[in-house]
């Protein structure tokens, strides 16, 4: 009766991975893509920002060389070199992503899909039914209300194909991205000034590790400009001038707004399907994510809830396995999940803040700052700060919080234990790797402070 069992828009993280395991389960499955094959991840989120990340972390390194016997002198950062190399590698996985779809069978198309009716889609000129519906159309980075701001700024997409190193960046916001790229721009060489409206960066983690991203930020150069709102952006000769409420101004040649994102619904008809949409355009979802058309289902950022990669890939698998799998199914832990910020150093967290803990009741707080060896040896100033935010009734592990070189690597491997209801005992029985950073996890004997109601 339909043309195809699922029709999924979007073929980024979330709708790959779905139409894939869909397609496996025996389904005929058709997947449409109007921009670029892998979504935001692949071509301008995750992947390219490692990879400058990682360019901005071997100046470091480079410097730090000196201190361990290497000589002479520094090598030039090349920005057209690096954006030819990230975009080699970027055609190399979208060409893995055509073939991935390719080889599972999916039906793809190259174009955007809009809605006509619940079960109809057009694309390019087709018309197509299908019995169910994904939408994973994922988000768009946002714009703020700031006179200047679109005609003169910039926002992510456009970061990763600048001509030119800018010399001086003002990144306005304090989540993920300006996070990020200001460690991205000051690795590179560029002056970097960061305008945020709260008092610390990353609004939403734990507080002892804004601190520590703060001084982190200010120690390697990054000039903070905190509890700051936006007034207007003007040209001003060559550079760019941003003017802040109460007077003060920011000069620079490049303006990054990374002022979040929004859902990408904008267009997609999904008034005619009668799906029902928040006032930020997001898609309402039940926990099954299914849309107000119980055909029709709506995963990873689109429905704007934990907006990373990794969630929008195990949701695209969780709904695929729900409706095609039999009972074939993957299971996930959605609490807690790890996540990072690849600043510089980078901050890792898993589970709750002190904050959120100390609202359920009383919580152990081990904390600890130290040097790691390479920055004894480096007379570079970069602390590691680790913190465990512990259940004082069960000694149940409630969160983990790393800034420091290697904390992402090191999170996954602690959310697996959070994941499995490991406790304080079981951190402290687990025999310490040495030397590392990370035995400090099994090594925190101390209690810092009891969070929460009574000690
Ligand atoms: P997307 O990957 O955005 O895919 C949606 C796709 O749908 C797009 O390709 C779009 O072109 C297509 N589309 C939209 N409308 C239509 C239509 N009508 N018809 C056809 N196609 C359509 N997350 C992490 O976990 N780790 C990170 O390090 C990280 N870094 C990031 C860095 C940046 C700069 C950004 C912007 C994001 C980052 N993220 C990161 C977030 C991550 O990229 C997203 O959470 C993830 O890509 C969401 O996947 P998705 O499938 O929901 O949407
Ligand atoms: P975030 O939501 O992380 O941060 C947005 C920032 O912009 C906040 O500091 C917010 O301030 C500020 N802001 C919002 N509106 C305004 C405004 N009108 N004026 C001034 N400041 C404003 O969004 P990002 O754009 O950094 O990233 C988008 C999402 O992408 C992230 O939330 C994350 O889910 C994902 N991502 C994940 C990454 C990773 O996993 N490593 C990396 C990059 C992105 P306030 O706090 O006051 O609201």
């Amino acid at each position: 009766m339909y043309d195809f069992d699922l029709f999924v828009i979007g073929g980024g993280s979330g709708g790959v991975r779905c139409a894939r395991i869909a397609a496996s389960h025996g389904a005929r499955v058709a997947i449409a893509e109007e921009r670029f094959w892998g979504g935001t991840c692949v071509n301008v989120g995750c992947v390219p920002k490692k990879l400058m990340v990682q360019a901005a972390e071997y100046g470091a390194w480079a410097r730090d060389a000196h201190a361990f016997g290497w000589c002479g002198d520094l090598p030039a950062h090349e920005w057209p070199v690096l954006i030819a190399a990230k975009d080699r590698e970027i055609a190399r996985l979208n060409a893995v992503y055509v073939q991935l779809l390719n080889g599972s069978g999916v039906t793809s198309f190259n174009g955007r899909a809009v809605f006509e009716d619940p079960h109809t889609l057009m694309v390019d000129g087709r018309r197509m039914t299908a019995e169910r519906i994904v939408i994973a159309t994922g988000g768009l980075p946002s714009w703020p209300e700031c006179e200047g701001a679109e005609r003169l700024g910039i926002v992510s997409d456009a970061a990763f194909y600048l001509p030119s190193l800018p010399k001086r960046v003002v990144m306005v916001g304090g989540g993920y991205i300006a996070v990020e790229f200001a460690g991205i721009f000051r690795g590179l060489g560029a002056e970097v000034d960061m305008v945020f409206r709260q008092d610390l960066p990353l609004r939403g983690f734990d507080q002892d590790m804004r601190v520590a991203l703060a001084d982190a930020l200010r120690e390697q150069g990054v000039c903070l400009h905190p509890s700051m709102k936006l007034e207007r952006l003007e040209q001003v000769g060559d550079m760019k001038r941003l003017h802040l409420v109460g007077g003060r101004h920011v000069d620079a040649d490049l303006v990054f707004f990374a002022t979040g994102r929004t859902p990408n619904t904008a267009g997609l008809g999904a008034d005619r399907a009668q799906v029902a949409l928040t006032p930020e355009g997001g898609v309402v979802v039940d926990d099954q994510h299914t849309t107000s058309q119980k055909h029709i289902f709506a995963i990873g950022d689109v429905s704007n809830k934990l907006n990373l990669t990794p969630v929008a890939i195990a949701q695209g698998h969780e709904l695929a396995d729900r409706l095609f799998g039999g009972d074939n199914k993957r299971s996930w832990s959605f609490t807690p999940i790890p996540t990072a910020v690849f600043s510089v150093p980078p901050l890792a967290t898993c589970g709750l803040t002190e904050a959120e803990a100390a609202l359920l009741g009383p919580a152990d707080i081990y904390l600890a700052q130290f040097t790691p060896l390479r920055h004894m040896m480096s007379g570079r100033k970069r602390k590691t700060t680790i913190k465990l935010v512990v259940d004082q009734a069960s000694q149940r592990i409630l969160g983990a919080h790393m800034l420091g070189d290697d904390a992402a690597e090191m999170m996954q491997a602690i959310g697996v234990a959070m994941v499995t209801g490991a406790t304080k005992r079981d951190f402290d029985r687990t025999i310490g790797i040495h030397p590392t950073s990370a035995e400090e996890w099994v090594t925190l004997r101390t209690r810092t402070r009891v969070a929460g109601v009574k000690v």
